[in-house]
Order: structure tokens, then C-alpha cells, then sequence
């Protein structure tokens, strides 16, 4: 069910990848006039039948809207095709949909404003075909007054439109945090039916089964969350030593089952290292030490 927020304010969408493609699509979707660019012109050719004003630059692509969306494969090649633009973008919204780090975020907002344009930056948490739906999730950070006066035509990328805060930064920091969840469950998932495997218990039996446990994980985690905002961690549920012992196991029958073990090697390294700080009769929720700590060369 598409996300609606019909407008008429006019928006360029600068790069055609699979990602941009879906961007224009949703502005056109909620009537917005849209004009495109990309490298290689035929990738515009199916948003020009829907509507879309390709233009014969990316110059003329930024100078036809007061809101410029920018969005390609990473922050190099934004900037190879932003920095020739500076005039142009004066005056200017200009938003990055790119990929990136929030170093380069900051860079690109120091930059953008010495340029007079007025830089949003955004990280997309969804695929392109859940842009324009209620599920996509968009996340902002810059000036609130740019995103407040753009925030009706940005919500026709997705319901989930939501402005995080003025330091350009947050929005990469959010986008990477959440990837980092995402991979170890997927790395979790992946060990756990490789493991499961050596039974002849298939994959989709783990995902059904993994269901209930990662509500449940949402619940406690939330209270650990508490623990870790108060700088305590009571071992209220178990103890790290607790932890370890399971780990242990992991990584024995990992072993005997002949399957990698790296992942639960590397669990077991940092809880090593909790336990060697005093940490072992603590929750799990003080291993967060560890990660706030630089990776160093220590066994
Ligand atoms: P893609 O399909 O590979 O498209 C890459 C785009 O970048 C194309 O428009 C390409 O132009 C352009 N590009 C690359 N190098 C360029 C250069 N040097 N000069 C000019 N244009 C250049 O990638 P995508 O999926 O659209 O991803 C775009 C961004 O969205 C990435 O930062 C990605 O991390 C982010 N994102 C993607 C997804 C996803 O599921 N796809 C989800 C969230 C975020 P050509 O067409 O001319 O090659």
C-alpha cells in the first residue's frame, strides 16, 4: 500500500541506480515534478515515461529544483559529481541519500555550506522496492528548518520519514548501527543452521523457530539498555562467567562438528577480556566496555 502525501513541490533526483530509480519513482507517485540525471542516460528512460524531466546535466538537474536528493554508490563518487556544482547548489536543499561514514557526512555538510547550499544528510533503512510504502524508514540529520520546510515531500519516500538532529553525522551513525545488529543476527542465524545442518534440520526450521526468541531478546535487551545508559549492569538474569561457559560449549561442539568457529571464537576473546577486567559476575550489559574500547593487539 503506497505511503501518500500528494505535492506539488518540484525535487531532482541526481543518480539512477537501483536506489535512485525508486526515489524518483515515489516523488513522481505523489504527483511531485521530478527531474533526474544519472552517468549513463539510459537508466532514466522508464521514470521519462512515468513523468520524469531528464536533464542533459547534472548541473541543469540541480539547477531545476530548490530541492536537490542525491543518491550513488558512495561518497567519492557524490563528491566527483557535487564538487563542480558549488554555484549552483547556493541557495539550495541539498540532500545525500549516499552510503557512507559520518566523517564523510560532516565533510560534505562543511563543504555544501561553504558552497551557500543548505546540506541535509540521510541514510535509507530499506530497500528500493519499500521506497514510497509505510514501511520505509528514512532518517535525516542537519538544519531541522531544511528538513521542517521539505519534510512533506520527503515523506512521499516513506512513512517512516524521521529527523534524528542538527549533527550531520547521526544519520551514517544510525545507518551503521543498525547494520551491525543486522549482521550478527545474520551471522548468528547462519552459524546456528550450519550447525542444525550436521542434524538434517533445514533453515527455515531455525528462522521459525528463531521467531519467538527474538521478541523475547527485544525485551531484555531493552533492559540492558537501562543498565548500560546507568553505567551498572546487576546480574540480574546471569552472570558473563555464566555466558562463557555456554560459549565453551559452542565452540566444542562447533568443533566437533567440523563447521567454522571463528564467530564463536571471537565472542569468547572479548568475554575473555571482560572477565580478565573484574567483569565476570556482571550481566552481560558490561561486556559493552569491550566495545567502546579500540580494537588493540592484545590475545
Ligand atoms: P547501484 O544500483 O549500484 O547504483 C549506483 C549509482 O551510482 C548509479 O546511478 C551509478 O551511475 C552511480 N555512480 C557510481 N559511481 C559514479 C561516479 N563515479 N559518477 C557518477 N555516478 C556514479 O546502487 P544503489 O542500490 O542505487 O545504491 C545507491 C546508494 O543507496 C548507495 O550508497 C547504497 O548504499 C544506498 N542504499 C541502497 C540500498 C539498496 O538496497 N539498494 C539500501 C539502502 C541504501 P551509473 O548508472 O552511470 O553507473
Amino acid at each position: 500500500m503506497p505511503y501518500s502525501d500528494a505535492g506539488h513541490a518540484p525535487v531532482t533526483v541526481i543518480g539512477l541506480g537501483r536506489m535512485g530509480q525508486a526515489l524518483a519513482r515515489a516523488f513522481l507517485a505523489d504527483g511531485h515534478p521530478t527531474t533526474v540525471w544519472n552517468r549513463s542516460a539510459a537508466k532514466a528512460e522508464q521514470l521519462v515515461a512515468r513523468g520524469a524531466i531528464l536533464a542533459a546535466s547534472a548541473r541543469a538537474a540541480a539547477a531545476a529544483s530548490p530541492l536537490v536528493v542525491i543518491c550513488v554508490a558512495d561518497y567519492q563518487a557524490a563528491r566527483e559529481l557535487l564538487d563542480p556544482l558549488g554555484d549552483v547548489l547556493a541557495g539550495r536543499v541539498l540532500v545525500n541519500l549516499t552510503s557512507g561514514t559520518s566523517k564523510q557526512a560532516r565533510e560534505t555538510a562543511d563543504w555544501a555550506t561553504l558552497q551557500g547550499a543548505t546540506y541535509l544528510d540521510g541514510v535509507i533503512l530499506a530497500f528500493p522496492q519499500g521506497i514510497g510504502t509505510a514501511d520505509a524508514v528514512l532518517l535525516y540529520s542537519g538544519p531541522r528548518p531544511a528538513f521542517d520546510t521539505h519534510e512533506s515531500t520527503l515523506q512521499s519516500l516513506g512513512a517512516g520519514t524521521t529527523y534524528l538532529g542538527v549533527d550531520h553525522g547521526l544519520s551514517s551513525l544510525y545507518d551503521l548501527a543498525m547494520l551491525s545488529v543486522m549482521w550478527s543476527v545474520l551471522n548468528g542465524f547462519l552459524h546456528g543452521t550450519a550447525l542444525l545442518g550436521t542434524a538434517q534440520v533445514d533453515a527455515a526450521t531455525l528462522a521459525q523457530f528463531m521467531k519467538q526468541g527474538i521478541g523475547s531478546m527485544i525485551e531484555w535487551i531493552s533492559a540492558y539498555a537501562e543498565q548500560i545508559d546507568a553505567g551498572k549492569y546487576p546480574a540480574v538474569d546471569s552472570t558473563i562467567n555464566t555466558h562463557l561457559a555456554g560459549m565453551k560449549h559452542l565452540i566444542q561442539e562447533s568443533e566437533s562438528l567440523g563447521i567454522n568457529v571463528e564467530l564463536p571464537k571471537f565472542v569468547k576473546t572479548l568475554t575473555d577480556r571482560a572477565v580478565a577486567d573484574g567483569r565476570g559476575g556482571d550481566s552481560y550489559a558490561a561486556m559493552i566496555e569491550q566495545f567502546r574500547k579500540p580494537t588493540t593487539a592484545r590475545p
